[in-house]
């Protein structure tokens, strides 16, 4: 039996499906999950001593790839000064000063220790500062599993077949409006008959968790304008996209400043880091100085500090984000090419680091589209990719992560793969 085998075996009867996050499952693909052993650059190494070449990058989280020697020397070397004190540390304002640098429309920025806590925070404080109830989100959005926020959510719901989850009372999604990504008639009919009420827009601005969908034309202009007109606080949600599209996130391809902006995954490096942070005066409202209370015993870790502001300083070298850029635009162009040539009815489309494979024709513009997909073909086409040595992400409503650590070679590598993929599921 294969050594992921019966780890899997011993792990679904001490751990809930034996897996830490749903996903993890291959729950929508079929089979077992590999037990990962080590990773180094682009690849990573399963307990049976298979290598692959990774387009999971650990969800988004390892733009470097796998245990970057400079990273890897940062946590060390914070690590042997000690791994918490719960009072204020320098590196954690190196980072915040490094945050508001970057991303310009955060004046302020508060660390937490996930992407779920940064979301989760933000829409107190929005409540908080607007004094009001209602919030707008997208569907097939994901913005962490906070309960009023776990309505129409994305891959992992998805993945599920669970469009939310049991245990969220209905009055606590009682108040999230859920509207369809790039509708902004529907935006605009919403704010019209309620705009006074609504406290916060929270939006990927790019999703990455129905696969990839990228807004159109003038939505998020649009998205702004409304809510600077009606007073409602525009979050958003970069906790996949921020620093992973471009270095100042979404917000700085499409030249949108929200007033609110959560960000995670990236800026740990690998290690559990979030942020929240955004207008001064929404910012002044949270607790000592306000009235919104939010707090953390390892928020600002040093050791996971130390791991984001290594990351972060190696990104800014000139060029990362171009370099990045055309090796997944290599990856794109290559698979649609094969896909064509095999007879199957396949798109994709990056973002910076970031990738959607679609098994239909055109690329989606809302959840809906996300979903109209060949699921079978995509299961197919994900064992086959395993078997020739690449590790995409289980399931077919996830993006995809290339980190700087893909050379061309891997891309051409990855394509071969897929040719023989492809020949096999038609
Ligand atoms: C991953 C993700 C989250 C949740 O972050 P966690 O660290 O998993 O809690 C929130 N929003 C977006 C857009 C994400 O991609």
């Amino acid at each position: 039996m294969k050594q992921s085998q019966k780890l899997f075996n011993h792990s679904q009867w001490v751990i809930p499906g034996g897996v830490n996050s749903p996903v993890r499952a291959f729950g929508s693909v079929g089979g077992i999950p590999l037990f990962i052993q080590r990773g180094r650059g682009a690849q990573i190494w399963d307990v049976d001593g298979n290598v692959y070449l990774d387009y999971v990058g650990s969800w988004g989280p390892l733009i470097l790839g796998h245990a970057h020697p400079e990273v890897v020397k940062a946590v060390q070397r914070a690590a042997e000064k000690g791994l918490s004190f719960g009072a204020p540390t320098e590196a954690e304002l190196q980072m915040a000063s490094l945050l508001v640098q970057l991303v310009p429309s955060m004046e302020q920025v508060r660390l937490v220790s996930s992407g779920t806590e940064a979301t989760m925070s933000a829409i107190r404080v929005a409540r908080g500062f607007t004094g009001r109830n209602k919030i707008i989100k997208f569907e097939g959005c994901y913005h962490g599993h906070a309960d009023s926020l776990l309505v129409k959510a994305g891959s992992g719901a998805l993945t599920l077949g669970q469009p939310s989850s049991a245990g969220v009372p209905e009055q606590t999604v009682a108040n999230t409006l859920v509207l369809e990504f790039n509708n902004t008639q529907n935006l605009r009919e919403t704010f019209q008959r309620e705009g006074e009420h609504i406290a916060a827009v929270i939006i990927e601005p790019v999703v990455g968790n129905a696969n990839l969908i990228c807004p159109q034309d003038d939505f998020l202009k649009n998205l702004r304008e409304l809510c600077t007109q009606y007073g409602s606080v525009l979050i958003f949600d970069e906790v996949m996209t921020g620093f992973r599209v471009a270095l100042g996130g979404a917000q700085a391809l499409w030249g949108i400043k929200p007033d609110m902006t959560t960000l995670g995954k990236v800026i740990g490096g690998g290690l559990p880091v979030g942020a929240f942070g955004g207008r001064r005066d929404i910012m002044q409202c949270v607790a000592p100085l306000g009235p919104v209370y939010q707090a953390g015993t390892l928020s600002g870790n040093p050791v996971a500090v130390a791991a984001g502001l290594a990351t972060l300083k190696l990104i800014q070298a000139p060029g990362f984000y171009e370099k990045l850029g055309a090796t997944t635009q290599a990856l794109c162009t290559g698979l649609t090419q094969v896909a064509v040539k095999r007879g199957v009815a396949f798109s994709a489309q990056q973002v910076g680091g970031m990738f959607g494979l679609y098994f239909r024709t055109g690329v989606p513009q809302n959840y809906a589209q996300a979903l109209d997909i060949d699921i079978e073909r995509f299961k197919g086409f994900f064992h086959a990719m395993l078997a020739e040595g690449v590790y995409l992400a289980p399931s077919a409503y996830e993006a995809g992560f290339v980190s700087a650590s893909h050379t061309l070679a891997d891309i051409k590598k990855t394509i071969a793969a897929a040719d023989v993929a492809f020949a096999q599921i038609v």
